[in-house]
């Protein structure tokens, strides 16, 4: 059986372009997710910025009923890691890591990306839980509280102008002495008086207990160590789209992407590929935010809808 959609992760967009899919009319349509659906966000302790949701609510929480409803409209899940999509004429498939291979009309690629980790000791453990890679999520939590930033990119110097304006005090942790952010952030960064720069400098440990991070220790190039005591440490050590379901065999991608091998698409979410789309944090300029990515995947599956219909009638 050939699927009208094939849709490859099961976070915030690849659920959202299920049900707008199933509920839009398409008949045979499959989310591949490797794991659990829900995403990225289910990693988080605490969302407070998905509208219409208020309380205190955790990332699975808000995602739990999400698979539900999709099912409800004949979303059907394959719990299978996708390796590779290709396309042979008008046709995809879907290479699964288990060797079997799905044919489908159209595809939306809704894989996300992973924040990287800096490497540092307890940095896993606390993750959720006083470590952070998203400033705008969890930023508030630290509302007049001090704060440790890592990394001396774009990301990390924006994201501690950002904080500096919730926070009381901004550590700005980087392993060197000078920057690869902007010129004129770096400026901003040393104007800043609630950011102090520790430089020359790499996370040793975040420490902590039950109840989240109490600390992070840093060491200098002497091995000299200073304890930073911030309940929040924030990583920017750059992020990666996972964007390996696209690289076909001989090295090259399926759709155009950028340098960072973000997927480029138009607003309508259709890639460089006539009936292959993309969805959410994989995607060129993502605001890596659940709300966005949901967007993301409605507006792709309305293409797809589209898409097929003119392939088949
Ligand atoms: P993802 O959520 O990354 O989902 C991609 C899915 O694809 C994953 O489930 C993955 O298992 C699956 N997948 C990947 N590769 C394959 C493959 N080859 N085969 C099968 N399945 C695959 N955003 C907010 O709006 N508010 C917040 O408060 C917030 N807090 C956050 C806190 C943390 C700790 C983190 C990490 C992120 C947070 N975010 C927050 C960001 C938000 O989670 C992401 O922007 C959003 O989840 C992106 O959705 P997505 O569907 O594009 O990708
Ligand atoms: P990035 O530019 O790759 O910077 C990552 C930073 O983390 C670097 O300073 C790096 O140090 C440091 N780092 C890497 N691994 C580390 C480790 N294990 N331990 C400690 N430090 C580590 O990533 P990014 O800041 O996320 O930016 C990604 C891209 O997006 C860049 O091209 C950036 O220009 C762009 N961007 C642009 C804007 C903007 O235009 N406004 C905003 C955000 C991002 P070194 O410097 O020593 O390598």
């Amino acid at each position: 059986m050939t699927l009208d959609c094939a849709i490859i992760g099961g976070g915030p967009a690849g659920l959202t372009a299920g049900l707008y899919t199933t509920r839009g009319g398409l008949e045979n349509v499959t989310m591949f997710e490797k794991g659990m659906p829900g995403g990225q966000i289910t990693q988080s302790s605490e969302i407070e910025n998905y509208p219409g949701v208020t309380g205190e609510i955790t990332g699975m929480d808000l995602m739990m009923p999400w698979p539900e409803q999709c099912q409800r409209f004949g979303l059907k899940h394959d719990m299978a890691e996708v390796n590779r999509i290709t396309k042979d004429g008008d046709l995809f498939h879907v290479l699964k890591s288990d060797g079997t291979s799905i044919e489908a009309h159209s595809v939306i690629v809704c894989t996300g990306s992973s924040p990287r980790r800096a490497g540092f000791r307890g940095e896993d453990e606390f993750f959720g839980k006083g470590v952070s890679t998203c400033a705008t999520c969890d930023g508030f939590f630290y509302k007049g509280k001090e704060v440790a930033v890592i990394g001396g990119g774009d990301t990390a110097l924006e994201e501690a102008l950002y904080l500096a304006k919730i926070c009381t005090k901004v550590y700005l942790v980087h392993r060197r002495d000078s920057f690869r952010a902007a010129p004129n952030t770096v400026k901003r960064v040393k104007e800043n008086e609630k950011i102090e720069l520790v430089l020359n400098s790499v996370p040793d440990e975040v420490y902590g207990d039950a109840s989240g991070v109490n600390g992070l220790k840093v060491k200098d190039k002497d091995g000299n160590i200073k304890d930073i005591q911030v309940p929040g440490v924030f990583v920017f050590v750059g992020n990666n789209v996972n964007n390996q379901t696209l690289i076909q065999e001989d090295g090259t991608y399926l759709c155009d992407v950028n340098e960072q091998g973000q997927v480029i698409v138009t607003l309508s979410m259709k890639t460089s590929v006539p009936g292959l789309f993309a969805a959410g944090d994989i995607r060129i300029e993502a605001p890596k935010q659940v709300v966005s990515a949901a967007g993301d995947g409605a507006v792709a599956a309305i293409s797809a809808i589209s898409y097929v219909d003119e392939l088949l009638n």
